[in-house]
């Protein structure tokens, strides 16, 4: 077939982008590569071997998401996290000085106080571009944000971000799980470096570990080059399967942007709810932000009640939403983040991060709206 002359659109590049052409077959999904042992020398010269990340398999990842980020190169990694510390260590060494943003995923912020600054790397946190342009200092390497924040859904300006960062030649990172490459691109906001945690909207169906990063030739390689040592990568089923769960992405975000909005602003008129975060209200101190660098809200929200004492109550009154760690799935799923998430946080840790103990996260799924709405309807009326 003949290549379209025009920039494909999200869900035509959800389907199509990065799929192996099956020539022997002409079949329409990429095949799977299992071989661990590919013969050399080959007509490309190439060393092929899943730990250096580039078997077919993970090269379809790769694309896909390159395409979808707007990025130049994308690596595919067995989790978020692997896809983190390898960005982080790949890029700080001893004496290096990194900020990073209050209210990140809490394995991150474990990695960063336990490993890194055992490394002998300095660390700092802020809030927003103010606090991170305060932070700054001569040995500063990079800057480290979370937008929309996992869990309390803060937004940071992506642009001014980008800005800082080209000033004082800082590597600007960030973690853009929460709002997917349908939502959001923010190398097209000047950042350097995109990283997912594919667990979760990306592969959708809260069945495989994978995490990307995305960003230019030159980053990826560096990436790359430090993920061979560590060793993090994904094996040929759980791409492919990673690779089915990513063609109805923009499918699926679309819907949860819908349930999400409506929910929140349900949760929001509900006289048991003392605040709820969702950056599609209008209430929501990051709003005008959000609508200016986002497509569409997320599927995320968190929410305080009126009686903490009562979040177990609430949890366990629920049918449909189910109490679980994790998030993204196309199913509901509803955490404490001070007991999942966030729970290694030391109390001012999390103190420092905003998150109470009665915060209540809500991953909305793709089930019919008027169902979640009913479920959190009978079962705030028993708190
Ligand atoms: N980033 C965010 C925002 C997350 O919520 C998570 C996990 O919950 C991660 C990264 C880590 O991803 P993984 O569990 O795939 O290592």
């Amino acid at each position: 077939m003949k290549p379209p002359d025009h920039p494909l659109r999200p869900s035509t590049l959800c389907i199509h982008a990065g799929t192996y052409l099956d020539k022997p077959t002409g079949g329409a999904c990429s095949p799977i590569f299992t071989s661990t042992a590919c013969a050399f020398p080959n007509p490309a010269n190439e060393n092929i071997y899943p730990r250096y990340f580039n078997t077919p398999n993970q090269q379809v990842i790769a694309r896909k998401l390159a395409a979808l980020e707007k990025g130049k190169a994308a690596v595919v990694f067995s989790s978020g996290m692997a896809a983190i510390s390898t960005l982080l260590l790949a890029h700080l060494k001893p004496g290096d000085h990194a900020i990073f943003q209050n209210d990140l995923y809490g394995g991150t912020m474990q990695f960063i106080t336990r490993e890194l600054t055992r490394l002998g790397v300095e660390v700092s946190w802020g809030a927003n571009a103010a606090d991170f342009a305060a932070a700054v200092r001569r040995e500063t390497r990079l800057i480290y944000i979370e937008s929309p924040s996992n869990p309390l859904l803060h937004c940071v300006d992506l642009e001014a971000v980008a800005a800082l960062g080209q000033r004082h030649s800082v590597l600007t990172v960030i973690d853009n799980t929460f709002a997917t490459p349908i939502n959001q691109n923010p190398l097209t906001w000047g950042l350097d470096a995109v990283i997912h945690s594919a667990t979760k909207y990306l592969n959708g169906h809260s069945d495989v570990n994978a995490g990307v990063v995305v960003a230019s030739a030159e980053i990826v390689r560096r990436v790359t080059a430090s993920a061979v040592d560590f060793g993090g990568m994904l094996d040929a089923h759980a791409c492919s399967q990673l690779e089915r769960g990513l063609k109805t992405l923009a499918l699926r975000v679309q819907r949860h942007n819908e349930n999400a909005l409506a929910l929140a602003s349900y949760l929001a008129s509900h006289p048991a709810v003392a605040r709820v975060n969702h950056p599609g209200l209008s209430t929501h101190p990051d709003h005008t932000l959000a609508a200016r660098q986002m497509r569409g809200f997320g599927g995320m929200l968190s929410f305080e009640l009126r009686q903490p004492d009562q979040v177990d109550r609430l949890l366990s009154r629920l049918r449909i939403v189910m109490p679980a760690l994790s998030l993204g799935g196309v199913e509901s799923l509803v955490c404490v983040p001070s007991r999942t998430s966030h729970r290694t946080l030391t109390p001012a840790e999390r103190q420092r991060a905003g998150i109470s103990d009665g915060l209540v996260r809500v991953s909305v799924g793709i089930e019919d709206e008027q169902d979640l709405q009913e479920d959190f309807h009978q079962a705030l009326a028993t708190v």
